[in-house]
């Protein structure tokens, strides 16, 4: 038997509603007990966490890994590894790939590469459509049984209303989440940043809240007609914290996420950056009022998940325009740093608030067997060093994405340890 005793941590498990300085034991991969004292038999690994926050295992429901086809950008074994060396145990892998995972075999082949990559577990997602083109579901049964965790076409959204209540309808039947891009195509219009005071400013052609707001409410009115599993991803706008909100209060089973760079940055930066494409997401960096509703939405439990939305790009397309440069960051290395530094050192949130953002939460929409430390459960852990100081530093990345707006910053946080199934996988 392998035995592994974290010692002396400040033990956060907002599933059994733990916040005290405790020991934890694990054996042959599972937790095995917690106490306030634990004697290791002889033989244990013995971890310090003094001064360490113990959580259960940090999930990022949302990233963009790249393989198959586009390894120049990322592969699964260096995702993987990026999302343990942020502190996730889990990531989970967006369809749209090249083939897109719209099948079985792709699914398979992803669960299978991630499992070599010996870094975070990696759960794929399967496309919603065949090709993502929105004409017609793709297998999503077989991709269910495959192991996909929730179906999805970001970062595109689903036009067509008929079919998006099908999909809302047949993922119900495997208890699967359809995640959904909420962009109205035609009123984002290959907008560049945010329509605003900021974008007339500047030049820049904007993309209106509207475009964002207009889908999440479609898609929660089709959600509520359906009983369907809905998860919306990277909520940015007020108006839409503000229509989920009342969703919740109504009943509706929906959830949502947010982004590091969406709690921390908005349009203003974009302006304060010249236009450096490492700013250009989407949905856009929005306008200060748009932040303040998304952390007001974080701290009253509006906002379930905090995703890293890491869409890593080759050096070259960093290179272009503002408006050509294609959206994303890479996001896997500084999610969690971000979030500490803004959100708990900011006092916006507690420390068990933001575990169940990167954990219970993630694990409860995705129905994983996660997000726990009761004894019995998979030892996937996350270490925290909450006061460590660092800065960012991009070419120290294991991604192959350096596109990052944190470039040089200063943050307070970091993922101390990432444990898979009780064996260290990252250290910092
Ligand atoms: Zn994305």
């Amino acid at each position: 038997m392998t035995r592994m005793l974290i010692r002396n941590g400040r033990l956060i498990d907002p599933s059994q509603g733990i916040d005290a300085g405790m020991d934890l034991l694990i054996e042959d991969g599972h937790v095995a007990g917690l106490e306030e004292r634990i004697d290791a038999p002889p033989g244990t690994e013995i971890i310090d966490a003094s001064e360490l926050v113990v959580a259960p295992g940090f999930i990022d429901m949302h990233a963009h890994l790249r393989e198959p086809g586009e390894e120049q950008k990322e592969t699964i074994a260096t995702g993987a590894r990026a999302a343990a060396a942020g502190g996730f145990t889990a990531v989970c892998a967006m369809a749209n790939t090249v083939p897109v995972n719209d099948d079985p075999s792709v699914t398979r082949f992803i669960i299978e590469k991630g499992r070599e990559a010996g870094g975070a577990r990696v759960h794929p997602i399967g496309a919603l459509t065949r090709g993502r083109k929105g004409e017609a579901l793709a297998e999503i049964g077989e991709m269910a049984r495959e192991g996909a965790v929730a179906f999805s076409d970001a970062p595109l959204a689903l036009t067509n209303t008929l079919l998006m209540r099908r999909a809302l309808e047949y993922c119900r039947s495997f208890d699967a989440p359809v995640f959904v891009h909420p962009e109205d195509l035609l009123l984002s219009d290959s907008g560049s940043m945010h329509e605003g005071k900021v974008s007339t400013l500047i030049g820049l052609k904007g993309m209106p809240a509207a475009a964002e707001e207009m889908m999440v409410a479609r898609d929660l009115i089709l959600a509520a007609s359906t009983s369907g599993r809905l998860h919306i991803t990277h909520v940015s706008t007020r108006g839409s914290v503000e229509l989920i909100r009342r969703a919740k209060a109504e009943g509706q089973r929906v959830s949502c996420e947010v982004t590091p760079h969406h709690i921390s940055l908005i349009d203003e930066d974009v302006a304060a950056a010249n236009y450096d494409p490492r700013w250009k997401m989407n949905p856009p960096l929005r306008s200060r009022e748009d932040r303040e509703a998304v952390l007001q939405g974080l701290y009253d439990g509006t906002i379930d998940a905090i995703v890293s939305d890491h869409a890593p790009h080759h050096r070259d397309e960093n290179e272009m325009d503002f408006a050509d440069a294609p959206f994303g960051v890479s996001s896997l290395e500084t999610a969690v740093s971000v979030a500490i530094d803004r959100l708990y050192h900011a006092k916006v949130l507690g420390i068990t608030q933001l575990v169940r953002l990167f954990s219970t939460s993630p694990a409860e929409i995705l129905g994983l067997d996660a997000g726990s430390l009761r004894p019995g459960s998979v030892a996937d852990i996350t270490l925290l060093d909450l006061g460590r100081r660092w800065d960012v530093h991009s070419a120290q990345f294991i991604s192959r994405g350096r596109n990052t707006p944190f470039e040089g910053v200063a943050l307070r946080g970091k993922p101390a340890m990432t444990i898979v199934g009780g064996r260290i996988v990252w250290k910092n």
